[in-house]
């Protein structure tokens, strides 16, 4: 599932095709997205222009004039991307929004898990989607003391609890694996039993380990692109993320996968302990 890294990629991306760009059509070719599509979309759409593309957590949200956002969600395997309308149309790009320019914004979902909307900017508050969210990894309140006073009161496992986006908005698992590795904390632990100096490194390593993989443009197995269709690299330097019994970049002990949740767990099992 793309993540802060991957969605924020997307967003640089398109930023700079997408601005000033008026939206000429909407063309809804499937609703049945994991969040059905309104048929007002078109409506809401349709005549108005771009002004900014920004991020919110794992939300892409195009600012359009008239104090309206749309907002996208890329679910699991979802692409948001800008190509030449000659481009041949491929079976699952759901909405095609042609632009001012004679350029395409097709939002590609083979899962349909993910969401497509506009409201007012006023009203993003209340997309109940989105009001929850906690704090961005970036924002200066996701500090220690408050990464502190979240675990303490936790009796969950500290990967769960990082993925959980009230507590880290943006954050998944491919990431938290990584924060873990760097801090030297098993994925497994429970979250009470951390002190606050493990809580300090844990907050000071999330804004690491993301930008990295932002300079990187993000993680790619198979599904992910940038808005250009692009692959990110990020990949081919994940610690221990996917790389079940590859040696470990510090140590050389074999890397360890353990399942936790619905989603695996990887973690060094000399340099966290
Ligand atoms: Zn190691």
């Amino acid at each position: 599932m793309p993540e802060l890294p991957e969605v924020e990629t997307v967003c640089r991306s398109l930023r700079a095709r997408l601005r000033g760009q008026k939206i000429a059509r909407v063309e809804v070719r499937e609703r049945r997205l994991r969040y059905p599509v309104s048929r007002q979309l078109s409506f809401r759409l349709e005549g108005r222009t771009i002004l900014e593309v920004r991020r919110r957590g794992k939300y892409i949200l195009v600012a359009l004039e008239g104090d309206q956002v749309w907002i996208s969600h890329l679910g699991m395997s979802g692409k948001l991307i800008y190509v030449d309308a000659s481009r041949p149309r491929e079976n699952h790009d759901h909405i095609i929004v042609t632009l001012s320019d004679g350029h395409e914004l097709r939002y590609h979902d083979p899962r349909r898990f993910g969401l497509s909307l506009v409201v007012s900017e006023a009203a993003i508050r209340s997309v109940p989607q989105l009001k929850h969210l906690g704090p961005e990894p970036f924002d200066p309140a996701f500090s220690a003391s408050y990464l502190y006073a979240v675990l303490r009161k936790s009796r969950r496992r500290v990967r769960d609890l990082l993925i959980d986006q009230k507590v880290a908005a943006g954050l998944g698992n491919i990431y938290a694996n990584e924060v873990l590795f760097h801090a030297g904390i098993r994925p497994t632990t429970r979250a009470w039993r951390l002190g606050k100096r493990q809580a300090t490194t844990i907050a000071e390593f999330t804004p690491l380990v993301l930008e990295e993989a932002i300079r990187r443009r993000g993680t790619s197995f198979s599904d992910f692109r940038d808005g250009e269709d692009r692959k990110g690299r990020f990949q081919n330097h994940l610690r221990v993320y996917d790389r079940e019994g590859e040696p470990c970049a510090n140590c050389s002990s074999k890397i360890k996968r353990v399942a936790l949740g619905n989603r695996s767990a990887f973690y060094c099992p000399t340099c966290q302990v």
